[in-house]
């Protein structure tokens, strides 16, 4: 077990969204849990002083759809490197999704992963197991035995769910345990052999695309289900603007609909797809102008809940190589907080709460853990934030085993300096403990 640190945060400006708190002031820690917070606590004498003036603290962010590849593919990510990864991007949980080899659909797996999670240390790991046995699509895994093992949510990601009386199924079953259902929205008869988004740039390139409806159809065809069931539905990786109107009306109808978008969404279109660049290559594809503009009004009104990183990381193998063949997906968790500054603090004038909601609170009340806020009690899941510090990620800078990003060599300003896992320092890029 690590040793809970007691020690004293000094001259923040401290953020907490769920207290509705935004002051300059000090933090104490006591035996790995919050016990004051306030422009006027005061450090006492024997306890450990650090200075982080100058710096932001908020609670430590949740990443709720994270691929760690173990097990079946550690040499893309193991849980030890993918929650180092996450400790450096200022995660102190995420949520792993089940589409490993084998996947994760039986409680062995669950339990192994919240094993190797504990022995890294580094990150709480919050187990989502799959929908269905195998991922096929056909017959339901147990959800009862799942949820004792650890599993905090369940998805079939990777894959859609693509019979719809399974689906249903899967949500009324869902309601026995008060559980969530994460939707990986995507009809396979419009996007099979897709690369890109389609449109211009895929015909002007000669790629196969994936239609925005290929999503759509299938978002609002699980929130359907959701009505049809009253369950609980949670969207992951919205792409397009027909996604985020679909949800605000079923929103505004009261369906207990969720729904997350990841940074490349809001940040990146389909033009980084020129020249062929495989690490502009996921699913669902980067899309138009129209739909990224459609995404950031859907995170500022609260359309969409979320901000997860998608981090799917492959080998140089998988992405250095022909656009067609190569793999979906990049990686997310260290540049997550660089690029959420970048875009919706600095171009779009989100406040800093709004960024910390999005990504810390949020992702807390809808998978129904604790975190999300500094509040006194609650373990010191914190994460300290230079929002001046100069970063530029690239290959050797970066924790994850996979280094496929399209923001590689791009230069940022901001990054998490620190991070704390249950008052322990898993990440300390200056040198504060
Ligand atoms: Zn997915």
């Amino acid at each position: 077990m690590n040793k809970k640190k007691t020690f004293f945060l000094k001259g923040a400006k401290i953020i907490d969204p769920v207290q509705d708190l935004e002051f300059f002031g000090n933090l104490l820690v006591r035996n790995g849990k919050i016990e004051q917070i306030g422009p006027d606590v005061i450090e006492s004498e024997d306890i450990k002083v650090v200075d982080v003036s100058g710096l932001l603290v908020v609670p430590g962010l949740i990443d709720m759809h994270v691929h760690l590849r173990e097990p079946g593919e550690e040499y893309k990510e193991t849980i030890e490197t993918g929650s180092m990864a996450a400790a450096a991007g200022g995660f102190t949980a995420i949520a792993c999704m089940p589409n490993t080899n084998p996947p994760n659909d039986n409680s062995g797996i669950t339990r192994f992963i919240k094993e190797r999670a504990r022995t890294s240390g580094k990150c709480k790991v919050l187990p989502v197991a799959s929908i269905t046995r195998g991922q096929k699509g056909q017959g339901l895994t147990e959800f009862g035995d799942l949820i004792d093992a650890g599993a905090v949510a369940f998805s079939d990601d990777g894959l859609p769910v693509s019979n719809p009386a399974v689906m249903r199924l899967a949500l009324e079953y869902s309601l026995n345990f008060n559980t969530l259902i994460i939707s990986h929205s995507e009809e396979l008869a419009l996007s099979a052999d897709g690369a890109m988004n389609e449109g211009a740039v895929s015909t002007r390139l000669g790629l196969k695309g994936i239609p925005a409806a290929a999503e759509e159809i299938a978002v609002f065809r699980d929130i359907r289900l959701a009505e049809l069931t009253g369950a609980r539905i949670h969207i992951a990786h919205v792409s397009t603007a027909g996604s985020v109107e679909i949800i605000r009306q079923a929103k505004a109808r009261g369906v207990r609909v969720t729904a997350e978008t990841a940074p490349h969404y809001f940040s990146l279109t389909e033009k980084e797809v020129e020249g062929y660049n495989t690490l502009a290559k996921m699913n669902p594809p980067l899309r138009t102008e129209r739909d990224r503009r459609a995404i950031i009004q859907g995170l500022q009104d609260g359309t969409l809940d979320a901000i997860a990183t998608d981090h799917a990381p492959h080998s140089s193998l998988e992405k250095e190589c022909e656009f067609q063949l190569a793999a979906n997906g990049i990686i997310g968790l260290e540049t997550s907080v660089a690029v959420g500054l970048e875009t919706l603090v600095r171009q779009e004038g989100f406040t800093m709460a709004q960024l910390i909601r999005l990504m810390s609170s949020n992702p807390a009340r809808i998978l129904g853990i604790s975190g999300g806020s500094l509040a006194p009690g609650m373990d010191a899941d914190i994460t300290v934030i230079d929002t001046e510090a100069s970063f530029t990620p690239a290959r050797d800078n970066l924790f994850s085993k996979s280094c496929n990003s399209p923001y590689l060599g791009r230069k940022f300003k901001g990054r998490p300096v620190l991070t704390i896992l249950g008052g322990v320092p898993v990440f300390d890029k200056k040198g504060f403990f």
